[in-house]
């Protein structure tokens, strides 16, 4: 039979065959410019035997904080003019610190440390993200700085000598610049996730992450869901839900990009804090 479904696809077919004429350039790819961004550091957190949260079905976050990431940088290389860096590439350990301190040296505009949340009763779901604070802001915070960074074991300075090292990051008028740009950044990013995902919003906060601490630039810890949620751990494993994910970070990126570019002096900061 003749169906409509059979003409729509010959009609469409016609219209492919009278395209623009041969040598005739077609539309232009669909390519976000990134007025600010450049360079975007991913940071998955965890790897080797910092294996990160246990997750539902027996999977580790740092497996997943590397396959999120893998395809944020995708989407962000097929889809914008951003350049992507990621401080790892393999199931390798890498400590706190280096982690901001490669984002320094390659000059990043930005830098997102990517992980999974977990809580030990299950009921815990949403997307979340962070950016620095002198102190935990509550108990809530330094439990989720212990969980994420406790493995580390970068943490076991003493508590006033790591006060002072943030305090005096904080003062840095440099710094604090971009600060209220990782709240920003913060902010864009978790909402194109939730919009993304439709997982609960649960908002952005600030603790002390020592992944933070160094970063010379808007700098952000993104919890892109609960692993440990029975529904939600067993979605991030999809590989469709995490394309959400995914694509949700890339949406609040570019909504950072557009933020910027409204803002006064904005392209300024970039410069000021090298
Ligand atoms: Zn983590």
């Amino acid at each position: 039979m003749f169906s409509s479904w059979m003409v729509s696809s010959l009609l469409a077919a016609s219209v492919v065959l009278a395209g623009p004429p041969s040598g005739q350039a077609g539309p232009e790819p669909d390519v976000f410019q990134m007025r600010h961004l450049k360079v975007i550091a991913l940071d998955p957190g965890h790897g080797g035997d910092n294996r990160g949260c246990l997750g539902v079905n027996g999977a580790y976050e740092k497996e997943l904080t590397l396959q999120i990431a893998e395809r944020v940088r995708r989407i962000l290389l097929e889809e914008t003019s951003a350049s992507v860096m990621l401080t790892r590439e393999a199931d390798v350990p890498l400590g706190l610190r280096e982690r901001a301190r490669m984002a320094n040296s390659w000059n990043a505009d930005v830098f997102l440390s990517l992980h999974l949340n977990a809580d030990p009763y299950g009921s815990g779901k949403g997307v979340e993200t962070w950016f620095l604070s002198v102190d935990s802001a509550d108990e809530e915070a330094q439990k989720l700085v212990a969980a994420e960074e406790g493995a580390y074991g970068e943490n076991e300075d003493d508590d006033h000598h790591e006060h002072t090292v943030v305090q005096n990051v904080l003062n840095d008028t440099q710094i604090r610049l971009a600060q209220a740009r990782s709240e920003s950044l913060a902010a864009a990013v978790v909402d194109g996730m939730a919009a993304s995902t439709a997982a609960p919003l649960r908002g952005v906060r600030q603790a002390p992450f020592g992944v933070l601490k160094e970063a010379k630039m808007p700098a952000i810890v993104v919890e892109a869901g609960f692993f440990s949620h029975e529904h939600e751990g067993t979605l991030l494993l999809d590989p469709e839900y995490q394309e959400t994910v995914a694509r949700g970070i890339v949406k609040g990126l570019q909504a950072y990009d557009v933020q910027l570019a409204r803002v006064p002096g904005p392209s300024a900061l970039r410069t000021v804090l090298r």
